[in-house]
């Protein structure tokens, strides 16, 4: 249920209605807008009856949400979501770009990547550090010491970076390192993941589930935004269809209902939605067109030479073209391209 407030209504008639709901036991999530205060109640609010609350001073309506994720709504948030991942803006008026490794190698390898995906425009560094490998016997990355090297490059170019968190334990120690904390798709529905990251304050880049339908990812973001960080990013990466030529197949009709249904910024991750470098452009063109706030991409300085997802990172130079092309197509519609100073 959200109980929407007057325009400009006061602080006490808004801190009263908020009293009310907490005395009797509600969740209420705060949502301050430039004009209007739309307060989002959590609990057995079937219980509630409307009208007692319709009738208390500055509410302008109640109303009950059908649809099953509430704080992601925008019903709750009319406005749209800007992330703040240490000064780059998400969801905001530029596309931002976020390029990087799949995962960390060496300090050579992050450093090299980094420099040249920051010299063609990307403001966001990717790099794994906990690597979700399908095999056991596969890399399963460098932890703590591959954090280190990605916050030293991040810092030296101006970078803020993401990498993915794979279970409670490791969010604390992350917390020292990254700007926003990635969960991966096998991720989306630990649920006890979720929760513990709704404790935390800094951004959440949510990816969707491979098998994830829109309200299934949805409500993963609840258990995030219910405990109170309201940071969060979706990224769609493909899903899993009949189709077996391409990794996955990337749902760019995500974009737009999800740009409907939720204020919260919408980025997608071509490189692991098709698996193959030499579709990773287009899909990356796609993407930006269909109105997502990002890109996350992966590209390795050598990729020939790559641990992990080789075939799917893009060289350097592609990635620079790609940049590019973007630039071209981003303000034909809407934005800028981040880091088109
Ligand atoms: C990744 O971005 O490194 C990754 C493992 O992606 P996904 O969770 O989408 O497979
Ligand atoms: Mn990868």
């Amino acid at each position: 249920m959200v109980i929407v407030m007057q325009k400009h209504t006061s602080e006490i008639n808004i801190e009263h209605v908020m009293a009310e709901l907490t005395t009797r036991g509600f969740d209420v999530h705060r949502s301050t807008g430039s004009d209007q205060t739309v307060l989002g109640v959590v609990g057995k609010v079937d219980d509630i009856d409307p009208r007692e609350f319709e009738l208390m001073d500055g509410v302008q309506e109640v109303v009950r949400v059908s649809e099953p994720f509430k704080l992601s709504s925008r019903t709750w948030k009319p406005e749209k979501t800007v992330v703040n991942a240490r000064g780059v803006m998400i969801g905001g008026d530029d596309v931002v770009v976020m390029a990087g490794p799949c995962t960390i190698e060496s300090e050579h390898q992050l450093f090299e990547t980094a420099r040249r995906v920051r010299r063609a425009g990307a403001r966001v560094l990717r790099g794994g550090a906990y690597k979700p490998r399908t095999s056991p016997y596969a890399f399963q990355g460098m932890g703590i010491e591959g954090l280190k090297l990605l916050r030293a490059a991040g810092d030296e170019m101006d970078m803020a970076v993401v990498s993915e968190v794979m279970e409670i334990s490791q969010i604390e120690a992350m917390l020292e390192y990254v700007d926003i904390l990635q969960v991966g798709a096998r991720n989306m529905q630990n649920y006890n993941l979720l929760s513990a990251l709704g404790q935390v304050r800094k951004p959440v880049l949510l990816k969707r589930g491979m098998s994830a339908t829109i309200q299934e990812w949805l409500l993963a973001s609840e258990y995030i935004m219910s405990g109170g960080n309201y940071d969060v990013i979706l990224c769609e990466r493909g899903i899993r269809t009949f189709e077996t030529y391409t990794r996955n197949t990337l749902d760019i009709s995500a974009i737009p209902v999800i740009g409907k249904l939720s204020h919260l910024p919408i980025i997608a991750d071509p490189s692991h939605a098709v698996g193959r470098r030499d579709k990773v452009m287009p899909l990356a063109r796609a993407i930006v067109a269909a109105g997502a706030d990002g890109v996350l991409i992966e590209v390795h300085h050598d990729p020939e030479k790559a641990v992990c997802d080789g075939p799917q990172s893009l060289y350097p130079d592609q990635f620079a073209r790609l940049m590019d092309e973007l630039r071209i197509i981003v303000p034909s519609y809407r934005k800028r391209v981040k880091g088109e100073e």
